[in-house]
C-alpha cells in the first residue's frame, strides 16, 4: 500500500475541476502534490461531477466570446490533450451546439456577431425557421456554435484513481482547525508538512477562515439523465437548457439556474422546471423517461473569470475558485496561471488576482 508523504510542495483542498488540473499541472511539473477530499460517495459531490462539460466559445442570449477566448481554447486542448494520452481515453470532443433561436433579439444579436469577422470561427450560417427537423421547435431560425464537450465524471474518475494510485490523495474533509500556520513559512496538516495550501473547494470557499471574503457566489444547478425514442440532430441542443447526448437514446438534460442557493439536492420544482424546458423544445414532444436527477452547486463569479492566487498577508495559502457555468472551458488556462503565478511569481490579470479582490472588499468593507 502506498503510504502519505510527510513533506509536499502543495497541498490541495478539493478534488473537483480545480483542484484535478491545478495538480496535474503541478505534477507535470514534478512537484509533490497531496489532495485532499471527501470520498466520491458523499452526499455533496461538488459541481463537476454532475456538470454538463460542454466548452461553448459563445455564450447568452447575446453570443458573448471572452477577449481571451483562443488562450482559454489553446489551454484546454492541451492539457485535456495530455491527459487523454497518458491515460490513452478520449474526454475533450469537438461538437456543434444547436441553438435554437428564442427570439428577436437573439436573431439580432447573432446577425451582429456573423458579420465581425472575430466570430467566424464559431458560427455557421443561421438556418431558417421550420429547417431543423427532428420535431423541434424552431420558430426564429436555427444556428450552428462550434463547440466542445469534456466528460467530467470521466475525467476526474480516473484521475482520481491516479492520485490514489500514486499516494497523491487522501480521502476525507479537512477540518480547518488542523490547518496549523507554523513559524518557518511552512503549513501542518496532521502530520503533513507544506510550503503551499491550495483552496479549491468550489462554492464551500464561503466558510474558509482565510479566504471567506472571495467574490464567490453559489449557484445550484439541476440536471436530468433521460431517455428519449427520437433521432435528434448530432451534437447538443441548446436554446437556453440543453440536451446532451449520451449515446442509445440516453441525453443529459440541464440546467436549471438558482443564484444564492447553495442547497446541493435536487428538488421535485427543478425536475419540473427540466420537464417543462424540454416539451417547449418540440412541436410534438417524444416520450421522456427520468433515468437520474442530479444537483450541484456552481462556485460563481458575476464577472466570469476565476479567482486565484496567494492569500494578501498569508502566502503559503491560494485560492482557484469562482469556476462559475464556464469550468471546462476556464479551469485549464487558469490552472497553467496559478502554477506559474505560485512557481515564479506571474502576474494574474486583475479581474482574477484574488488579492485585487481582497482589496475591493476591504475597501467597500472598511475593515480588513
Ligand atoms: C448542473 C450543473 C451544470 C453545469 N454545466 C456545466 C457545463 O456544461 N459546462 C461548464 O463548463 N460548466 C458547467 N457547470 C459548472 C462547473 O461544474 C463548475 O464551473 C466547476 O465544476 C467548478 O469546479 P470546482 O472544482 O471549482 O468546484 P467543485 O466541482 O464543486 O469541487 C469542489 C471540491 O472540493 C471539495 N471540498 C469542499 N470542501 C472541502 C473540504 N473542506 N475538504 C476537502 N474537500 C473539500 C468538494 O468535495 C469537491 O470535490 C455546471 C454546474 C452545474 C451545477
Amino acid at each position: 500500500m502506498n503510504t502519505q508523504p510527510e513533506f509536499v510542495d502543495a497541498l490541495i483542498v478539493g478534488q473537483g475541476l480545480a483542484g484535478s488540473l491545478l495538480a496535474w499541472e503541478l505534477v507535470r511539473r514534478h512537484r509533490r502534490v497531496l489532495i485532499i477530499d471527501p470520498p466520491v460517495g458523499d452526499a455533496d459531490r461538488g459541481a463537476s461531477r454532475v456538470a454538463g462539460g460542454i466548452v461553448s466559445p459563445l455564450s447568452g442570449r447575446r453570443f458573448t466570446r471572452l477577449a481571451e477566448l483562443e488562450s482559454l481554447i489553446g489551454s484546454a486542448t492541451d492539457i485535456y490533450g495530455e491527459i487523454e494520452e497518458a491515460f490513452r481515453f478520449i474526454v475533450f470532443q469537438e461538437c456543434a451546439i444547436w441553438r435554437l433561436l428564442n427570439d428577436d433579439l437573439e436573431v439580432a444579436q447573432l446577425a451582429k456577431r456573423q458579420a465581425d469577422p472575430a466570430y467566424a470561427p464559431y458560427l455557421g450560417e443561421r438556418h431558417a425557421p421550420g429547417t431543423i427537423g427532428h420535431g423541434l421547435a424552431d420558430p426564429r431560425g436555427s444556428v450552428c456554435v462550434r463547440g466542445a464537450r469534456v466528460d467530467l465524471p470521466r475525467l476526474l474518475d480516473r484521475l482520481r484513481q491516479f492520485f490514489q494510485d500514486t499516494a497523491r490523495l487522501q480521502e476525507e474533509a479537512l477540518d480547518y482547525a488542523d490547518l496549523q500556520l507554523r513559524g518557518d513559512g511552512l503549513v501542518q496538516w496532521k502530520h503533513v508538512r507544506t510550503r503551499q495550501v491550495i483552496f479549491c473547494e468550489g462554492f464551500r470557499v464561503r466558510q474558509n477562515p482565510w479566504f471567506h471574503w472571495a467574490p464567490v457566489r453559489p449557484s445550484k444547478g439541476e440536471i436530468l439523465t433521460v431517455g428519449i425514442r427520437r433521432s435528434l440532430p448530432e451534437g447538443v441542443l441548446n436554446a437556453g437548457k440543453w440536451l446532451i447526448p449520451l449515446g442509445e437514446g440516453r441525453y443529459r438534460l440541464g440546467a436549471t439556474y438558482r443564484r444564492d442557493d447553495n442547497d446541493p439536492n435536487p428538488t421535485e420544482a427543478g425536475r419540473r422546471e427540466l420537464l417543462d424546458a424540454f416539451r417547449n423544445l418540440f412541436l410534438d414532444p417524444p416520450e421522456v423517461e427520468i433515468l437520474s436527477h442530479e444537483a450541484g452547486v456552481r462556485p460563481g463569479k458575476t464577472d466570469h473569470h476565476p479567482v486565484i492566487g496567494r492569500h494578501p498577508a498569508h502566502p503559503q495559502l491560494a485560492l482557484f475558485n469562482g469556476l462559475g457555468s464556464r469550468g471546462a472551458l476556464l479551469a485549464p488556462h487558469y490552472a497553467r496561471l496559478l502554477a506559474d503565478n505560485l512557481e515564479k511569481g506571474s502576474p494574474i490579470p486583475r479581474p482574477a488576482d484574488a488579492q485585487y479582490w481582497h482589496e475591493r472588499q476591504r475597501t467597500a468593507t472598511g475593515g480588513d
